[in-house]
């Protein structure tokens, strides 16, 4: 026999427990509006798909001051390295970037949201929306605006085109130096993205790779094996979007936040920052329209993100054009032409969540080196408006 629905109300329905669902959550509750959070998985933050890098500055935007568990330590250096294997090595001191544990700070939103009023609800799925308000797993709710905060998924639906493979290990490894993020670029074995390792501590982090049509797993493996001695905790695997922003935030009653909207930087594809203020603009402008029903209230939430990010998603979509474009010769010859000066430059001066400044001074694009400007030309311009 059909088990028979029943149908409950809330005034917002957010689909994805996460950092812009759990958010989004909070700021509308803040106004005394009810709210449900849906999250598939067992538990708010886990599986955990993040290397947990954030500036300690986003962290106060976004309205949180982490608890001693979720905040891990600081980040004082950025080994970059070339194809070659030649490397220049940034102090990142000065744009306070801290690694945090992304499971404790899901939790930690959780309970901010939860304080004011939220119902969380996990292993409960979004399955489709209805008249009234949307279908989960377990039963209809009805409800006046719909937050679409499920991530990339909400993405591969739609367009495929801007995802790219990652993997990602938790590991021991000796070779793992507190405070030291490195980056390493290699065209051939991680084409337009890159391998990193992000510490958790003296000998412990994560170490990742992305790249266009690679088998993620395979050259993990490979980079692991050159490194030396490890033990591996945890692996994950989870697409990443390098395009950018989606075109519509908002469509009709569905509001869509986070990576589901493409708000991670499309060099990096970290989002916790700039998808966490997707959440909380989306969260504001929600709550006035609940109280005014009018949607230019509803429509300020994209005005507000592509105000504060479009500009330099902008900049991050032509630099990551130019990587998609740029060989292992060039790559090497951009390094060979980064000056002393130019470390310094970036090291005092640059932010981490606004970065392309930082990249165009790495491709000297102010007037020191010719070789990227002849393969790159037209697209510089672009970079630097
Ligand atoms: C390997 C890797 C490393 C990263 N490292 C960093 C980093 O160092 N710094 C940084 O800033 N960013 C990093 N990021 C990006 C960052 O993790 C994301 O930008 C951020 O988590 C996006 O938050 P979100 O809330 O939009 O979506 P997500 O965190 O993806 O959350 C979406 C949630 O929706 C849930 N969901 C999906 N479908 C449904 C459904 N049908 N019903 C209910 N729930 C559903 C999912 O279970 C999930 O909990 C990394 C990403 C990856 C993959």
């Amino acid at each position: 026999m059909k088990k028979k629905l029943k149908s409950v109300y809330f005034d917002v329905v957010i689909a994805g427990g996460s950092i812009a669902g759990l958010l989004c959550a909070r700021e509308i509750t803040s106004e005394g509006f009810s709210v449900l959070v849906i999250e598939e998985d067992h538990e708010i933050g886990t599986p955990e798909h993040c290397g947990g890098l954030v500036s300690i500055a986003g962290l106060e935007e976004l309205g949180i001051i982490p608890f001693k568990k979720t905040y891990e330590h600081m980040i004082e250096f950025a080994k970059i390295t070339s194809p070659n294997g030649s490397s220049f090595t940034i102090n990142s001191k000065k744009q306070k970037v801290v690694e945090i544990s992304r499971r404790e700070l899901d939790k930690q939103i959780a309970f901010q949201a939860q304080k004011n009023g939220a119902v969380i609800k996990v292993r409960t799925s979004f399955q489709e929306i209805t008249d009234r308000g949307i279908r989960t797993n377990e039963e209809k709710i009805d409800c006046k605006i719909f937050v679409d905060a499920r991530g990339i998924s909400s993405l591969i639906q739609k367009d495929r085109n801007g995802i790219l493979s990652s993997a990602q290990y938790e590991i021991y490894a000796d070779w793992i130096k507190k405070g030291k993020v490195e980056v390493i670029f290699d065209q051939e074995k991680y084409p337009g993205f890159f391998a990193w390792v992000i510490p958790s501590n003296e000998g412990k982090g994560k170490i990742g790779v992305a790249g266009k049509g690679i088998n993620v797993s395979e050259t993990l493996e490979k980079i692991l094996e050159q490194k030396g001695n490890y033990s591996t905790i945890r692996k994950i695997f989870a697409p990443i979007w390098v395009n950018g922003p989606i075109e519509d935030f908002v469509e009709g009653k569905t509001v869509i936040i986070g990576d589901a909207a493409g708000q991670a930087k499309p060099t990096t594809a970290g989002g916790i920052f700039t998808s966490g203020m997707g959440g909380v603009y989306a969260g504001q402008a929600i709550s006035k329209f609940l109280k005014t029903n009018n949607r230019t209230d509803l429509n300020e939430y994209q005005k507000k993100w592509t105000d504060r990010f479009g500009n330099e998603f902008e900049k991050q979509v032509f630099a990551r054009k130019i990587l998609e474009r740029i060989d292992n010769k060039t790559i090497n010859k951009i390094f060979e032409s980064i000056t002393p000066e130019i470390i310094k430059d970036i090291s005092e001066k640059d932010d981490f969540d606004f970065h392309t400044s930082s990249i165009i001074k790495l491709l000297g694009i102010k007037g020191s080196i010719k070789t990227a400007q002849a393969l790159i030309g037209g697209e510089l311009k672009k970079l630097l408006d």
